[in-house]
């Protein structure tokens, strides 16, 4: 009792007077010591990291955080034990929905632009962990699904910030029941530490392989028994660290490194076999690749699949060829073009998956491909429909350029692409993708330039309503149909669409008739009407607005029958 306010007089001095900046510093450089010991769960670091006071204030209370399991052993500067107050903190941040917290004291404040260098230890045990997800509600089987993180004798798989914090950070509190607080907080931490260096090497008892999503700078065999492997990020970029450890062996078919669980191999061959067959339709579509595609196996059919670091982590299930090539055009999509914006990294790679089904299928099966992910775009869209919105009201939302709701740059960006393309065709998409470098990717409008340069109309009225910023979805109906006889077999249909939603849409409008249908497309702005006339050889019976292409709301009221006047007048 007596050393316990022994410590906290020692703290109160130098924590009373100010609130805690837990994103003053930024971790530079890591260069760590990991022990991985799956017989016993544990993990056990030691090391040193290096941070830098990125504020314009002295700063002497850096932050370290690891995982809630973990615990701190020493934390020492230049060689003396530092001050520091352990504490648990409460975030979502980790896979335990806490970290282990060691707030330091430092007898001298580090100035504006200052580093410190920081030796420490640590350990403790990494177990599958479910606490974060099933305290707000997600069943216990798929949080296991979700979180698998964990070190063990069956399966060892650990992810860093945003799963496990198995090497120290510092963020602020983030929770899961805050929409999308604890991506934000992953996302700004990546982005702060973008430009760091993370050397790790790694040591575990017996023969398994270690495969980590950094770049292998050197292996050995060490004479205690330990097999050892040391992993650089080089910058760390935008990557999250992660590893596995197991049975593994390697297939190499380029363009696709596939690293399987033993036993598995016939998997393996399935999966590069996939990649192989539509590597050359990827690259005609968005460049030639920037590397291989890697896949990692995850041993458990359930787990979900996990992408980090041009590293792919997915179970090889039995499954049809054609469903491993769309869920494969999405990581050779990745390897071929990466963007600082998500909508646009992201959206691609999952347009490129539509792309594929529509290759191997047809445009109706793209159509349903995207058609299964709209709910929930619907859903998200809604609180920003005018006529759900109150009167006077502004809109709200999330710009595509600026989502961090994955429904926004992943779904609504898919559709987005999918739309230009039927706008400026195949050719000046391709044109345009191909003609993107990221690094002169500074301002929204850049990609709008490449693609005037290929497709001379005015798409400005689209990429507002859809890009720049968020006007929820359209909303179509047919106003009115009217059918004319012309010469004695042809028919022409005029169509009226009236969209009440508050993004413009280029929508596709089809005439059907029992033998067949034919279609325009018409542009109908937000809150306009517009009509189209469409030829058909044929007794036309009816009108559809919208094959599904363009995300709307409700769906069902886009088709009016017509009726045809009396043939003999
Ligand atoms: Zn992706």
């Amino acid at each position: 009792m007596k050393k316990v306010v022994c410590i906290l007089c020692i703290f109160c001095g130098f924590y009373s007077a100010f609130a805690l900046d837990r994103q003053a510093f930024t971790f530079t450089d890591y260069d760590l010591k990991i022990k991985v010991t799956p017989a016993t769960q544990s993990l056990e670091a030691e090391g040193k990291v290096t941070l830098r006071n990125d504020t314009t204030q002295p700063q002497r209370n850096p932050v370290l955080q690891i995982s809630s399991t973990l615990a701190w052993n020493f934390i020492t500067i230049a060689g003396k034990p530092a001050q520091y107050l352990p504490q648990t903190y409460t975030s979502d941040i980790d896979h335990s929905g806490g970290l282990s917290e060691a707030v330091i004291a430092l007898p001298q404040p580090v100035p504006p632009q200052g580093t410190i260098e920081i030796e420490l230890s640590y350990s403790g045990k990494i177990q599958q962990d479910n606490t974060r997800l099933t305290r707000v509600g997600v069943p216990e089987e798929k949080a296991a699904r979700s979180d698998w993180d964990q070190i063990s004798e069956s399966f060892t798989g650990v992810r860093g910030i945003g799963h496990v914090v198995w090497y120290p950070i510092a963020t602020e509190a983030a929770s899961l029941s805050e929409g999308t607080q604890v991506f934000e907080g992953v996302m700004a931490w990546k982005e702060r530490q973008s430009g760091s260096r993370m050397r790790l090497s790694f040591c575990w008892p017996g023969d398994a392989q270690l495969v980590a999503n950094g770049q292998n700078v050197a292996a050995a065999m060490q004479p205690d028994g330990l097999s050892c492997q040391a992993v650089q990020y080089q910058p760390v970029g935008m990557v999250v660290p992660a590893f596995v450890l197991g049975s593994y062996r390697a297939l190499n078919q380029p363009p696709m490194a596939v690293q399987y669980v033993a036993g598995h191999e016939s998997y393996a061959r399935t999966w590069a076999a996939a990649g192989e067959k539509i590597a050359p339709f990827i690259v005609q579509w968005f460049g030639p690749r920037k590397r291989p595609v890697q896949v990692v196996e995850l041993p458990d059919r359930d787990m979900y699949p996990y992408e980090g670091g041009g590293v792919f982590f997915t179970p090889l299930v039995r499954g049809e060829e054609k469903d491993i090539q769309v869920v494969l055009a999405h990581q050779l999509a990745h390897a071929s073009f990466q963007s600082p914006r998500l909508w646009m990294d992201e959206g691609l790679a999952h347009f490129a998956q539509a792309l594929v089904r529509g290759q191997q299928d047809g445009r109706a099966a793209a159509l349903a491909y995207m058609d299964e992910r709209l709910p929930p775009l619907q859903e998200a869209e809604k609180q920003f429909q005018p006529t759900r919105r109150r009167s006077g009201a502004p809109p709200t939302g999330q710009s595509l350029v600026n989502a961090s709701d994955e429904v926004f740059f992943r779904t609504k960006a898919m559709f987005v692409w999918w739309m230009l393309r039927d706008m400026v065709g195949d050719d000046a998409l391709e044109h345009a993708l191909r003609a993107y470098r990221p690094d002169q990717d500074k301002d929204a409008a850049y990609f709008q330039r490449l693609l005037a340069a290929q497709f001379h109309r005015d798409l400005e009225w689209f990429f507002d309503d859809w890009v720049y910023r968020d006007r929820g979805l359209p909303e179509f109906h047919i106003a009115a149909v009217y059918p004319r006889k012309l010469i004695p077999e042809d028919w022409s249909v005029t169509v009226a669409v009236e969209n009440s939603g508050s993004a413009g849409a280029e929508v596709p409008v089809a005439v059907r008739a029992a033998q067949g249908e034919e279609r325009k497309r018409l542009e109908v702005r937000a809150h306009e009407k517009n009509a189209v006339r469409i030829p058909i050889p044929v007794v036309p019976q009816q009108a559809v607005v919208n094959d599904g292409s363009v995300p709307a709301f409700d769906m069902g009221h886009s088709s009016a029958e017509i009726k045809t006047p009396d043939a003999s007048h």
